[in-house]
């Protein structure tokens, strides 16, 4: 997985293409990551008990990681992640600046 959770990214197709967000949380077995406050689904909630109203309540579906790009902190712009190793460790950077990510 390329990006992390707390990671700034972009939409890039579905009905919210082109807004921002941030991971919340990365499904890593289904290639799939929830933004917080982007891709909502509505859903209607039944009321069950007497004196319960119905509702409809927001809720974020997962987005494929392949719809969404990392914003970048020092270009601010979308990018694609590369990996540099340095120091045996490894650091994602940004294609378009180079800048660590
Ligand atoms: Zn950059």
């Amino acid at each position: 997985m390329k990006l992390k959770k707390g990671d700034n990214i972009i939409m890039l197709s579905g009905k919210d293409k082109g807004k921002t967000g941030t991971v919340s949380a990365v499904l890593p077995n289904l290639n799939k990551m929830v933004i917080g406050g982007l891709n909502l689904i509505k859903k209607n909630v039944r009321a069950r008990k007497q004196g319960q109203k119905s509702q409809i309540i927001s809720k974020e579906r997962p987005v494929s990681i392949s719809s969404v790009a990392l914003m970048c902190k020092s270009c601010g712009k979308p990018t694609r992640v590369g990996f540099s190793i340095a120091e045996k460790s490894k650091i994602r950077i940004c294609k378009k600046c180079g800048a660590e990510v």
